[in-house]
């Protein structure tokens, strides 16, 4: 089969391979999904179909014995703001432990909220400093510890479960946002003592954009609901009271909601575990093919996540040359943050991803790569 033929063959769904963190590209079912019956939120129909989504998110993580998790209506972000304004009581302290966009985020947030923090600040890409990050945990002003699974500004993978046992050591909350992580790392809340993590639904759990989750340890629930009520939208205890009667405090997005029940029932036929093997198989091509095209990358291989890669640009090499080659051949790769859009770019494997996809993204960046080193680029 000829390479016309291959293209001509591309369904429309899948115009673009998204290769940013992100949202992903996804089944055709979760995109059925979404157009199911108009529905009332305040219905039984959805009160069930809520019911189950929250099953489902429990069993995806297998906690259902020891947390609970909101559904709430909003990108990832909305979910840390939640879980972070919630989870320190009156006069307590959060510790950060920052090296990415990401984690600077966190502190951001608790400032907003009248939130005192404690921070840890590495540079992005750089490995947390366990013993640093120790001072932090056993600071007596601190209640919670927060930090970022997946520092997805660098691919850079952080010890959740060295952390986690420094924080049942010292008696402290452990919050992870495990957004980009989640169904794609090794996370077990028990084992990594952490009492709430957040996660969204267009990332690794291959639904659309829309919907976030906060996962909760139940035992917790009875210190944050005497916490200070630091924002109306985003405060916790008011969605697990109401969604454990059936109910949501503000509208959903509903249409999201279906796709999301049809991307977890895909996800728990694979198994999390099967998910993480296909990204880690992804992530092994990708960057099998930067080292065959010379192509260095940012972190050494024992910290890098399984689904981005972060790729030095060549010499003479920009972006966003880079970026409208492979747009036009179908390929969306995704810029550095801040200082880092300068020197590298992102290649992210989530979603859903064949191996034939990844060849076809390598002879891509070849020819890219080649045209403009050619003089052909910008
Ligand atoms: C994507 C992401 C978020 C949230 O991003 P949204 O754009 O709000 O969905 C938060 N933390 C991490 C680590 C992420 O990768």
């Amino acid at each position: 089969m000829g390479d016309a033929t291959a293209t001509a063959k591309v369904p429309a769904a899948r115009k673009w391979i998204l290769l940013n963190p992100g949202p992903v590209v996804t089944t055709d079912r979760v995109k059925a999904a979404m157009s199911g019956p108009d529905l009332c939120h305040r219905e039984v129909e959805f009160s069930d179909l809520l019911a189950r989504i929250r099953a489902k998110l429990l069993k995806a993580l297998a906690c259902e014995a020891t947390h609970t998790v909101a559904v709430l209506t909003g990108s990832g972000t909305a979910a840390v703001e939640a879980a972070v304004s919630s989870s320190v009581s009156a006069g307590r302290k959060i510790g950060v432990l920052v090296n990415g966009v990401y984690g600077e985020r966190i502190c951001e947030m608790a400032k907003a909220h009248g939130i005192e923090t404690v921070e840890l600040r590495q540079p992005w890409g750089e490995p947390i400093d366990l013993a640093r990050a120790e001072a932090i945990v056993a600071d007596a002003g601190v209640e919670v510890v927060a930090m970022v699974h997946h520092e997805t500004t660098t691919g850079l993978l952080n010890p959740v479960r060295a952390v986690g046992s420094m924080c049942a050591r010292h008696g402290k909350k452990f919050l992870v946002d495990a957004i980009s992580s989640m169904a794609g790392e090794d996370l077990d809340l028990e084992r990594d003592h952490v009492d709430f993590v957040v996660g969204t639904a267009n990332k690794c759990f291959h639904g659309l954009p829309g919907l976030s989750f906060a996962w909760i340890r139940k035992s917790e629930m009875a210190r944050i609901s005497a916490a200070p009520k630091r924002s109306l939208y985003f405060h916790l205890p008011t969605y697990i009271t109401q969604q454990d009667k059936g109910d949501v405090p503000f509208t959903p997005a509903v249409q999201v909601a279906y796709a999301l029940e049809a991307a977890l029932d895909e996800l728990l036929t694979e198994g999390v575990t099967n998910r993480i093997a296909r990204y880690k198989a992804r992530a092994t091509e990708v960057r099998r093919a930067c080292d065959e095209l010379g192509l260095g990358q940012m972190l050494a291989p024992e910290h890098r996540s399984n689904t981005i890669t972060t790729i030095y640009l060549p010499e003479g090499v920009t972006y966003a040359a880079l970026h409208d080659h492979l747009k036009a051949a179908g390929f969306i790769i995704y810029a550095g943050q801040g200082a880092l859009s300068k020197t590298i770019f992102r290649i992210a494997n989530m979603g859903e991803l064949t191996s034939g996809d990844m060849a076809r993204l390598v002879g891509e960046l070849t020819k890219a790569l080649a045209a403009i080193r050619g003089g052909k680029g910008k």
